[in-house]
């Protein structure tokens, strides 16, 4: 046996399913399956990727000031307690890499994002999963199976794939109700999705316990350059940082960011855009026969009456051109996941799943 051996709960880690991209032998193909921005991203931000190429032989901003600044200003926060990583991915690594190991419990839920139980093993933690109810998350459930072992627990929030808020006042009774030395971690990775909502910023400033993740990846359009944020205490911000590469963020990304962040206008477009084109879909869909949660994000989880009839309506949509995402790795065997696409997405989508229900298929 070879002594040279990974470390403990490496070879445990199932590798991250990424949404579709293609259908073989298809060319007029529509992707629903990655939450992405069907406005693609700012102007300004395609811009600022062009005018970055002429500086490219120099090394980017270690500290990422020009853009802490700029989230700083945008949303009204102390750009110091602000850390920018390789997508909000990484800024979730950070935290599982420095406040959890073998022998810790990383808590996440029934329907929870895929990579957290990833992060927690590449720690060699334990990752921990309790029940949500009827697709939200239960708070007592959480609290319920915290113990003196538990480092962190994982909410997005708005859910993905389940697309469900848990209110304020239930996010602040979990931060409260949690042992002394577990982290909440908040993903916000659809924040922007549901008006005046802040992400959890205000509960972050409140306390010591909570760290708040943000991403370009959605909203924003920029899922191809990869940058995230977090805003935590100064101190958790401090110890995230020494495990930070210095130069995690290149010089494209970093500018395409500071400028997608200060167009704001954009963002509001894109959030209207959506919310017009979620509202027509989800009733199109309902009135198909095919009911979903009220969605506080950029896609609907459409349920089905069995995951059989969820798993031929797939295929369906894929004999189509259109690919939405598979959730029964989320513990959802009878729903798809559908991003909410342009108008004609959105239209292709919606008529192709009634002629499915009336038996086209
Ligand atoms: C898309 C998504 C992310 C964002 O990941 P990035 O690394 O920032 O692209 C984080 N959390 C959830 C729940 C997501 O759906």
């Amino acid at each position: 046996m070879s002594l040279i051996t990974p470390q403990p709960g490496i070879m445990d880690i199932a590798l991250y399913q990424g949404g579709a991209a293609h259908v073989a032998g298809m060319t007029d193909v529509i992707k629903l399956s990655s939450n992405e921005n069907p406005l693609g991203p700012s102007p300004a931000a395609m811009q600022a990727v062009r005018d970055s190429a002429a500086t490219l032989h120099r090394y980017p901003s270690t500290d990422h000031a020009a853009l802490r600044a700029a989230i700083g200003a945008v949303h009204g926060l102390d750009p110091d307690r602000i850390i920018c990583g390789v997508g909000s991915d990484e800024v979730l690594q950070f935290v599982v890499h420095a406040y959890a190991g073998p022998g810790d419990e990383v808590i996440y839920t029934e329907h929870g994002f895929a990579m957290y139980p990833i992060l927690a093993r590449m720690v060699g933690a334990t990752p921990v999963q309790v029940a949500e109810t009827e697709r939200r998350v239960d708070v007592d459930t959480i609290l319920a199976a915290c113990n003196d072992r538990t480092r962190v627990v994982f909410i997005a929030n708005p859910g993905n794939p389940t697309s469900t808020m848990l209110p304020d006042d239930e996010v602040a009774r979990l931060a409260d109700g949690l042992p002394a030395g577990a982290l909440l971690v908040l993903d916000g990775a659809y924040a922007e999705f549901v008006d005046g909502f802040d992400g959890g910023a205000g509960l972050v400033a409140a306390r010591g316990n909570v760290i708040m993740t943000r991403t370009f990846s959605k909203i924003y359009g920029l899922g191809g350059l990869r940058v995230g944020w977090g805003y935590a205490p100064r101190d958790i911000i401090d110890v995230l940082n020494r495990i930070r590469q210095p130069f995690n963020l290149s010089a494209t990304a970093l500018a395409a960011a500071e400028a997608a962040v200060r167009d704001q206008g954009f963002v509001a477009h894109c959030r209207r855009e959506n919310a017009h084109w979620r509202a027509w879909l989800s009733a199109e869909l309902a009135a198909a026969g095919v009911p979903s949660d009220a969605s506080c994000s950029n896609f609907i989880l459409a349920r089905f009456a069995s995951p059989d009839e969820a798993t031929a309506c797939d295929a369906y949509l894929q004999s189509r051109g259109l690919i939405v995402r598979r959730v029964a790795g989320y513990n959802l065997p009878a729903a798809l996941r559908i991003t909410v696409g342009d108008e004609t997405g959105c239209r292709r989508v919606a008529a192709a799943v009634a002629a499915f229900k009336g038996g086209a298929a």
